[in-house]
């Protein structure tokens, strides 16, 4: 039997998933994390290791998928831009050097547009045309689907809707901009918000999430907040891709049912110009990543089956395989 692999490559951990290789199954057949690695050198190691021991534990790996949380050119597999894993990585060949020290196929993307496929592909977007998609996180990431395609750039940028301006007097970001929406979105923007407001130090976004929920007024008005802002960001967006779905995931994503209404509020306001758009859960977890990056390992070129995976219910995959 053969398989493919996908790889979430975080700041703190890489998860796997390893995948059937045909685009249109929606088998999980073994997954896992283990901590990342402390540098360049070890994270490579690691991730070649983990194609071996997938190949005497569960078949031969046939193509593989590495998420990274930055951005990479999607044609060469080169990293352009990844801030938040250890290691020198600007100008990295990943996937030259993973396809030399495994002799397979690899596809290189941005991890947030990983979750947007394995999302679209057979999660909470499976069988919609038009959704947008933010992942709520450490930063937010974010993807688009246009005629249940997901749009893809050149350096995997396409999608960046946590940097997109929200407040001109707000803060500086780390992108170099003024008041992104990251900066009231994020977890740490939860955390940050929560103490300017009252000193008190939350341990994490998950914290103030259940002090909101337990009736804490300052909680409340964070979420109320970055609810606000993620909202009117969304409407904004869907005056130029239209949606019929926002799908909300990420870590931060527990916090939806206190962040819905405001949600729901900003982008109804709009409604008359924008359409009626669900605001929805994703649905896959915290492996959605690692799912996302198998299945565009899926529709490599140089994969045999992903050239057979084509069809109506395909339409996702098409821009992966384009792409490398
Ligand atoms: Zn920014």
């Amino acid at each position: 039997m053969s398989v493919v692999l996908g790889i979430d490559l975080g700041g703190t951990a890489l998860k796997w998933a390893v995948r059937p290789p045909d685009a249109t199954a929606r088998d999980l057949i073994a997954h896992g994390s283990m901590p990342t690695g402390a540098d360049r050198t070890a994270i490579v190691a690691a991730m070649t290791d983990l194609v071996h021991r997938v190949d005497v534990e569960h078949g031969r790996v046939h193509a593989v998928g590495v998420g990274v949380p930055g951005h990479v050119d999607r044609a060469t597999g080169v990293v352009r831009f990844l801030p938040n894993v250890s290691g020198d990585w600007g100008g990295f060949p990943l996937g030259a050097a993973l396809r030399r020290d495994t002799g397979r196929p690899i596809t290189v993307l941005n991890d947030a547009r990983a979750f947007c496929l394995a999302e679209l592909t057979m999660g909470a977007a499976r069988g919609r045309r038009d959704a947008l998609f933010l992942t709520l996180g450490t930063g937010v990431g974010g993807g688009v689907a246009v005629g249940g395609r997901l749009l893809v750039g050149s350096d995997d940028r396409l999608g960046e809707i946590g940097h997109l301006t929200y407040d001109r007097s707000g803060p500086r970001c780390g992108c170099g901009n003024r008041g992104c929406l990251e900066l009231y979105a994020s977890g740490p923007a939860l955390v940050r918000g929560l103490r300017e407001r009252t000193g008190r130090r939350p341990d994490s976004p998950r914290a103030v999430v259940a002090a909101a929920d337990a009736g804490d007024g300052p909680a409340a008005e964070v979420l109320a907040r970055a609810g606000r802002a993620i909202g009117e960001t969304l409407a904004s967006l869907c005056a130029v891709l239209p949606a019929e779905v926002a799908v909300i995931g990420g870590g931060v994503a527990a916090g939806l049912p206190a962040l819905r209404p405001h949600i729901e509020r900003a982008l109804a306001e709009r409604a008359e110009f924008i359409g009626p758009v669900a605001v929805v859960a994703a649905a896959l977890g915290p492996m959605a990543g690692a799912l996302g990056a198998a299945l565009a390992a899926s529709s490599h070129p140089d994969e045999p089956s992903g050239r057979a995976a084509t069809g109506r219910s395909h339409r996702a995959d098409e821009p992966e395989r384009r792409s490398t």
